[in-house]
């Protein structure tokens, strides 16, 4: 299988995808946001410096993000893996092909997920999250509620809302999110890696297109 670097706003599927490719597909997954949100949860003064910059919606420095993802790529290589929320700065993409380099990894595909901005505001105002597997859920979407009221189906523990999902920090992020994506769409893409979907609210039409991208790629 393909590695897959997804590149997306917020809210836009990739958690929730991930899940799917890990469940069927036995990808590894790695998540920025939750490499952070462990770091915040440890309670070290790192992890506070974070949930300020989180908490506001900024982003976190390209040199801080990119020891973390090398440090768990190390862990992960030789197996397939997501990369979902990282790279997010044209910095942080070049970063990553040194890495990819330095760990022999070829074979990925980069997936742009495009939604509009109000599609993902109204994603993010429903989403909840299972702080013990961490698995996604969406009261705005019948299809991505948990069976019992405010409960991970699978855990069967308290579901959380994220701090940062809160209309205010979610303009903050998408707005951050558009500054810094063409840069790396052109790079991504003058390297003949990307694959764009227009996200679909129907997750079975959203796997289906994934699927397909991954199967039509060329090998990098
Ligand atoms: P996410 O769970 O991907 O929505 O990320 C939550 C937050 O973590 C973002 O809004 C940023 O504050 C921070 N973050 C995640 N990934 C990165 C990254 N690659 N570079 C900088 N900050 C990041």
């Amino acid at each position: 299988m393909k590695n897959i670097i997804f590149i997306a706003p917020p809210a836009a599927g990739k958690g929730t995808v991930s899940e799917y490719l890990v469940k069927h597909f036995g990808y590894e997954h790695l998540s920025t946001g939750d490499l952070l949100r462990d770091e915040i949860k440890s309670g070290s003064e790192l992890g506070n410096q974070i949930n300020d910059l989180i908490t506001k919606g900024s982003l976190v420095s390209d040199e801080l993000i990119t020891r973390l993802v090398n440090e768990r790529l190390r862990s992960i290589v030789g197996k397939p893996f997501i990369l979902d929320g990282f790279p997010r700065t044209l910095s942080q993409a070049k970063s990553l092909d040194e890495m990819l380099i330095n760990y022999n990894v070829t074979n990925n595909i980069v997936i742009y997920l495009d939604i509009e901005e109000n599609q993902a505001l109204k994603r993010v105002l429903g989403r909840v999250t299972c702080p013990k597997c961490k698995r996604t859920y969406n009261l705005n979407n019948i299809n991505l509620r948990p069976k019992e009221d405010n409960v991970c189906d699978d855990c069967h523990i308290l579901l959380e809302k994220r701090s940062d999902d809160n209309e205010e920090t979610f303009r903050v992020r998408f707005n951050t999110y558009l500054e810094n994506t063409k840069a790396i769409i052109d790079y991504y893409e003058n390297k003949g890696l990307l694959s764009k979907i227009n996200v679909s609210d129907d997750l079975d039409i959203l796997l289906k297109e994934i699927l397909s991208k991954i199967k039509e790629a060329k090998n990098d």
